[in-house]
């Protein structure tokens, strides 16, 4: 090795020894005489001293030295003179005093800081992502990841599972995004899918006897990008055999309760995670990923409001939707333009607008004056007054209501399918504007029973909420047919401060289960054969009772590094237009390279 010692591990009791360090320098000061330079490794950064009378050569040598250049030092661990300590750095008792340095090599002027924390365009930090990570806290965050993957292995390894890689030259899985696609050229016309995850070949696992699997796995989906998604990313993928929903729960709650509590003691965690069933979600929160770290909850008015004169809420009754709403404490105060732009908001995810009530006094003993409410004269006091009430609205509170009418496509605007990804979008929009959601808390929960399917509009069948190797609860196994959206299923989600981390369920091991639900799918049996003929079959061959679950790991490590976007846990991300501004990617390929494979680009957009 270069060196003897790493700069971030020095600490008081080594003071006196001679060390041999190499890193970058940090920071440099010139006093005229002496020249300090911070030196940084992977370890963190200790201060070095170079003093021209002690140490004439390595003095010149920093001299020469500037921001990010490499460099060998030799020197002696002292003891910083009284007053002088730095208590923030965890060397700061000490400085090495040198004697020799050498240049391992120079560097250019960085683009952008290294030795601070502040703002650069993205667009710069990814085109020099390898100066990116060796800022501070995309270091700490890349450890963090390391440290997150070291501890699944281990707690899973402790718990019999092992690990198997499975192809990356894979065919269509069922995950339901577009598929990146990768053409053969041994068998010119025919194309390899980038796995969405290893759904299949875990399950083809379990059928091959090995009990308990688990992976980190790369999964690749080809879908429009935000700032919660990749086009490739990773999972802990695990399944399991012989076991119930039960089990899955209970060891991916231990792994997670354990690990968050191990890597981030700092932060508050209530165990055993809360349990919510879907409908029970939907109902009080609008979505099956809530942020419970705060309350806000939904109130549904509908038939508090069933005959009122007030069109907008008649007209939403009357044709099968709902009025539902969030009763915002100490929301009287907003002003109107508040109140407009939280209209904008709800009219983005597609509600028509917004009602909103404020009262200045208990609902109940409110008089006209004492509530405002653009809609007051049609609802009347004593609707405006029971809507307060029913809400749990105090003194100076704001309910402010959604309506929505049925009998229309849920993707049309105004259409009740609108109302509660409304209301989710105002409950977060509400609490990020009041400060409600601890940042130093990691608010888990299960979200379980969903439903087997969901109604597509656009392609006017069913289609699995989760994925088609669900199975269904076995009470709902016998109206499927008749009646297939109320199924519930046996699958379930981990849900953390309002986002998903992983989603799971107990599978069909049961050959003409399997073909039950993909005939319900409408899928024909000749593409059935053609796409999941080798799992039918596999199920004939005695396979196990199993299930399994797929967390994130970008998005687990994000919530421990406390970041909101998942790139500053990725190494090497793309942007959100799926490119990588540092090697180009993706490029043309060569025209001689398409030949071989057979491939005409007929138009590059
Ligand atoms: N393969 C599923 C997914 O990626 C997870 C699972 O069912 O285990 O969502």
């Amino acid at each position: 090795m270069l060196k003897s010692h790493y700069c971030g591990e020095l600490r008081a009791g080594q003071a006196g020894e001679s060390v041999t360090l190499a890193g970058w320098v940090h920071r440099r000061r010139d006093h005229g005489g002496l020249i300090f330079l911070d030196l940084r490794d992977s370890s963190g950064i200790v201060q070095v001293v170079v003093n021209p009378q002690g140490a004439a050569a390595a003095h010149a040598v920093a001299s020469e030295a500037r921001n990010e250049y490499v460099l060998q030092i030799r020197g002696k661990v002292t003891r910083r003179r009284a007053g002088t300590e730095n208590a923030a750095m965890a060397t700061g008792e000490i400085e090495v005093v040198a004697e020799a340095i050498t240049s391992l090599n120079a560097a250019r002027t960085p683009p952008f800081y290294i030795n601070e924390e502040s703002a650069v365009e993205e667009l710069l930090r990814l085109r020099y992502r390898y100066l990116d990570l060796r800022r501070e806290t995309m270091h700490d965050n890349i450890v963090l990841r390391s440290r997150v993957v070291h501890y699944i292995r281990s707690f899973l390894h402790d718990r019999d599972f092992i690990e198997v890689e499975t192809p990356i030259l894979a065919n269509p899985t069922p995950e339901g995004a577009r598929d990146y696609l990768v053409p053969s050229r041994v068998n010119p016309g025919t194309f390899y899918a980038l796995p969405q995850s290893p759904q299949q070949f875990k399950q083809l696992l379990m059928v091959a006897g090995f009990e308990r699997y688990f992976q980190i796995a790369k999964c690749f989906r080809d879908e429009d990008l935000r700032a919660d998604r990749q086009p490739e990313f990773t999972q802990l993928d695990l399944e399991m055999s012989f076991v119930a929903q039960e089990d899955v729960l209970q060891l991916t709650e231990a792994l997670y309760s354990g690990m968050s509590r191990e890597l981030r003691p700092d932060l508050q965690m209530e165990t055993p995670f809360p349990r919510l069933t879907y409908a029970e979600c939907m109902r009080r929160f609008g979505t099956d990923k809530p942020d419970i770290r705060y309350g806000l909850e939904l109130d549904d008015f509908t038939e508090l409001v069933r005959n009122t004169e007030f069109a907008v809420f008649r007209g939403a009754v009357e044709s099968g939707g709902s009025v539902e709403g969030i009763c915002v404490p100490g929301g009287a105060s907003f002003s109107r333009r508040e109140i407009d732009e939280l209209t904008e908001t709800v009219k983005t995810m597609g509600a028509r607008g917004l009602v909103s009530i404020a009262f200045e006094v208990e609902p109940r003993s409110a008089t006209q004056e004492q509530i405002r409410s653009p809609v007051l004269k049609f609802l009347g006091l004593e609707l405006a007054q029971a809507i307060g009430i029913n809400a749990g609205a105090g003194a100076g509170d704001l309910v402010l209501i959604v309506a929505g009418g049925g009998g229309m496509p849920a993707k049309e605007p105004g259409s009740a399918g609108r109302v509660k990804p409304a209301l989710d979008t105002l409950r977060r929009t509400l609490a990020a504007k009041l400060n409600l959601a601890d940042a130093n808390t990691l608010a888990f929960l299960w979200v379980v029973d969903f439903p087997l399917f969901e109604w597509s509009d656009e392609e006017e069948r069913w289609s699995p909420s989760h994925h088609l190797f669900t199975s269904v609860k076995p009470e709902d196994l016998p109206r499927l047919e008749s009646d297939p959206g109320s199924a519930l299923s046996n699958a379930y989600d981990l849900v953390c401060n309002g986002q998903e981390i992983g989603s799971g369920s107990i599978r069909i091991h049961d050959r003409s289960e399997q073909e039950r639900i993909l005939r319900l799918l409408k899928i024909s049996e000749a593409d059935a054969r053609e796409r999941f003929g080798h799992m039918l079959e596999a199920f004939e061959y005695g396979a196990p009772p199993h299930g399994g679950i797929a967390p994130g790991i970008d998005r687990t490590v994000a919530l421990l590094a406390q970041e909101t976007d998942i790139r500053e846990v990725i190494a090497f991300p793309k942007t959100k237009s799926a490119s990588d501004p540092m090697t180009g990617a993706p490029l043309p390929a060569d025209p001689a390279a398409l030949e071989v494979l057979k491939i005409r680009v007929i138009d590059s957009g």
